[in-house]
């Protein structure tokens, strides 16, 4: 008997049917091996293959050549703030930083210890509902990385394309939006994703490097584990093998189903179900600018909070769950990532309307 909701979680979000039932199939008995692979070595030829195809599989899902390197590291997104900028910054260094949403400012926060941080916008006064287009963006002269947050998973926003850099390689925060488009990996030195959203369970994020951006690396010594020379040498300590594992499924899934531009496709169809019903009339209100809005996170509020309780409770009634907005900003958020499916989107679309014709 299987009862699975229709989950609408911000991370750890829902994973592919196909890809749970995998794992659940060889958990015991990995190909053969009489043990799970989270029972052998992570030197294994087992483990070895499954690190070498998910790194291949990246590559080939988002077009990046032999300049770019994939790692898995543990720490999630949230220390990748710190290691961007421990890594390329210092006290004569400068990087620019785009302030989008709560996940930017903490980037900001760390990267401040490190060097100096040029603010090239900041959307934090107009609570987050913007993002900016280039006439808007400042650039500091020489800055060695523009850092941006492609999808703001708190607030609901979403940079439509890549923004304005100044001259400077893009550093991309993209936890919350990876693999869900094509990427112009062209102006990138670096990108990372906390696994959870988009590609796998929590535990790993992923982490792809230019070799040439690697080369601005600052030139005062950095622990070994946080430098990120040491992994791309090679496989410096034990890797979260269970979380690489799962993604390197999700990857398999990814592939099958068309890649980058399938994705693009089914989010829009997707996200336009649940804003068609925002933008029917007055009862729901988009959370940010309509220019802004997310294809991940679609955030929205009611006319009251009572009737956001009511919205949410009787949704979870009826299956659909994880629908409360990040308890810093209240209302709705609907997050529905590559793994959510059309029938989810479909039902919660449908529950809207009632719901209107019901309270509104
Ligand atoms: C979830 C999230 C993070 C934090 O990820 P952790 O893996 O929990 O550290 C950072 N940035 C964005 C955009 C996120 O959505």
């Amino acid at each position: 008997m299987m009862n699975r909701v229709h989950n609408f979680s911000a991370g750890p979000a829902t994973l592919p049917l196909s890809v749970l039932e995998k794992v659940q199939n060889e958990l015991i008995d990995y190909k053969g091996k009489g043990a799970s692979i989270i029972e052998m070595s992570h030197r294994s030829p087992e483990y070895t293959e499954v690190n070498r195809q998910a790194v291949e599989r990246i590559k080939k899902i988002t077009g990046a050549d032999d300049d770019w390197v994939v790692l898995f590291l543990q720490g999630g997104a949230s220390s990748q703030f710190m290691m961007v900028a421990h890594n390329f910054l210092n006290n004569q260094r400068t990087a620019n930083y785009i302030d989008t949403g709560t996940w930017s400012a903490k980037a900001i926060k760390e990267a401040k210890l490190f060097g100096n941080v040029h603010t090239s916008f900041s959307g934090k006064e107009g609570g987050y509902k913007h993002i900016p287009l280039s006439d808007e963006l400042s650039f500091a002269d020489d800055a060695v990385y523009t850092h941006f947050t492609s999808n703001n998973t708190v607030a609901g926003s979403q940079f439509a394309s890549e923004p304005e850099s100044g001259g400077a390689p893009l550093v991309c925060d993209a936890s919350s939006d990876f693999l869900s488009r094509p990427i112009d990996l062209e102006k990138y030195g670096l990108i990372y994703a906390g696994a959870q959203k988009n590609v796998g369970p929590a535990g790993a994020t992923v982490v792809m490097v230019r070799k040439s951006f690697l080369e601005k690396q600052r030139p005062e010594a950095i622990p070994t584990i946080l430098n990120y020379q040491t992994h791309v040498e090679k496989l410096f300590n034990t890797p979260p093998v269970f979380a690489v594992y799962m993604i390197n499924y999700v990857l398999e899934w990814v592939l099958e189903k068309g890649g980058l531009s399938y994705f693009e496709e089914f989010s829009t169809k997707k996200s336009d179900l649940i804003y068609n019903q925002i933008d029917k009339d007055d009862f729901y209100r988009g959370a940010v600018e309509n220019d802004a809005r997310s294809k991940m996170n679609i955030t929205f509020r009611l006319p009251t909070e009572e009737l956001e309780q009511k919205f949410i409770s009787e949704a979870a009634s009826e299956g659909m769950v994880n629908l409360k907005g990040h308890r810093s900003v209240g209302g709705v958020r609907a997050s529905i990532y590559n793994a959510c499916e059309l029938a989810s989107v479909k039902a919660l679309a449908d529950f809207m309307a009632n719901f209107r014709s019901k309270n509104g």
